[in-house]
């Protein structure tokens, strides 16, 4: 596999990389304290094109490749990995989704304002007692002729509190079991769209993480995505390109903590010598920066296979599972090299070491990984 970057590959990465710097990090500290939402900051990388990165030109998206995707999404991890999951979760599950499987219509009427920013999307797939165990749906969508009514609860959701187009996954019939689930396309403000308060986390707090209640919530017919039915795998779908988004945040969020530890052993004195001259603090930068390789080798395996438009199921969970291993180890290990700034927020690392956890939970959490990884194993 080529890992070689183009020269637009790189004009890309700088891009996100330059954006990062001067727009995401003078308010990153603050964003986290607070747990504000950063309107604004979407608003710029829509015009950037980070909000539909893959999405075709006719719809609004830049009509970049995988390899593009993964590059940005690490840039912004670096420094602000809250922003980075509301590009993703936009790019990779609710654009990829509609662009994927949904109809001309609904691409019209909703991918061409997501793909620009001008709107964001939200995923709505976990419930209270429906988390890894995705096919236990709770909320149910009712066949009514011409329209479906929605009742039942979505918790964790990412941009719950701020989206304008909510994709929900429903049970139409129980009996016919994951067989039996549907997508739709919600739209705020439908009545009976409730969305709950705001969960308080420990990190990522720059993001919005809602419960949404559905009262009898009526939906029309064309909302539906795909078949009947077609709605577990379509989550099932759209969350195996999504891991390769989650996998790049957290390569982001290490190499974020590396590149900080890495200049502040060379600046910190301590016996009379920069840290990086003790071998301990060395050995340290070492074994970070060979994990980062690592991770960033089976990330771009991951999106090279989905851009070839092979099978990238397995390589994509091999990406996440290992990528958010990295992710903790590598931000402890920074905050270990700061010492005592390391515990302040001042330095960033404590941050990137809160924002590291997620990237082991959402969009399936590192068990899951191994399971679909050992599946994969087992078949072949
Ligand atoms: C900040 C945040 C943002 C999120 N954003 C979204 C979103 O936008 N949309 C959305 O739909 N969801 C979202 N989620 C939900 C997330 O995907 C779930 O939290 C995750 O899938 C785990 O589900 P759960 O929390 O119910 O844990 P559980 O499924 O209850 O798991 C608890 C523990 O049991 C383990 N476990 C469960 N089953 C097995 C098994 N078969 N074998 C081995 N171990 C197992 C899990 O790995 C975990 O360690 C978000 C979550 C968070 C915290």
């Amino acid at each position: 596999m080529n890992f070689n970057l183009t020269e637009e590959h790189m004009m890309i990465r700088d891009a996100a990389r330059d954006f990062a710097r001067t727009e995401l990090l003078p308010g990153v500290i603050e964003r986290d304290n607070k747990q504000e939402f950063p309107n604004e900051l979407v608003r710029k990388m829509g015009e950037l094109g980070f909000m539909g990165i893959m999405v075709d030109p006719k719809y609004g998206g830049s009509g970049m490749d995988t390899i593009s995707y993964v590059l940005i999404m690490e840039e912004l991890s670096k420094i602000d990995a809250s922003a980075s999951v509301i590009v993703s979760v936009n790019n990779s599950l609710v654009c990829y989704g509609l662009e994927a499987f949904g109809t001309e219509e609904q691409k019209q009427k909703y991918l061409t304002k997501l793909a620009t920013g001008e709107q964001v999307g939200a995923f709505c797939l976990s419930e209270p007692e429906a988390g890894s165990d995705a096919t236990s749906q709770k909320t149910t969508a009712i066949d009514m002729g011409d329209h479906y009514v929605i009742n039942g609860t979505k918790n964790w959701i990412t941009s719950g509190g701020r989206a304008d187009v909510y994709l929900v996954i429903a049970q139409t019939d129980r009996e016919k079991g994951h067989k039996g689930i549907n997508a739709f396309i919600v739209e705020r403000g439908t009545p009976g769209f409730d969305i709950g308060p705001k969960e308080d986390k420990l990190g990522i707090r720059g993001s919005d993480t809602h419960t949404l209640q559905f009262n009898d919530v009526k939906v029309p017919k064309e909302n539906r995505i795909g078949e009947d039915g077609f709605g577990f795998k379509f989550a099932m779908k759209t969350l195996s390109g999504g891991r390769i988004g989650i996998a790049a945040q957290a390569l982001g969020i290490a190499s974020g903590a590396y590149e900080l530890a890495l200049k502040y052993s060379k600046e910190r004195k301590a016996f009379g010598t920069e840290i990086c001259n003790h071998q301990a603090i060395a050995f340290k930068l070492a074994d970070m920066h060979t994990e980062i390789t690592a991770a960033r080798h089976l990330v771009m395996e991951a999106a090279c296979k989905k851009d070839a438009k092979e099978n990238y199921d397995m390589a994509s969970a091999m990406a996440k599972l290992y990528a958010s291993k990295v992710a903790m180890e590598v931000t402890v290990e920074a905050v270990q090299v700061h010492g005592g700034n390391g515990f302040v927020k001042e330095y960033h690392v404590e941050r990137l070491m809160r924002d590291a956890k997620i990237t082991q939970i959402y969009e399936g959490t590192s068990e899951i990984q191994k399971i679909v990884i050992s599946r994969g194993v087992l078949r072949d």
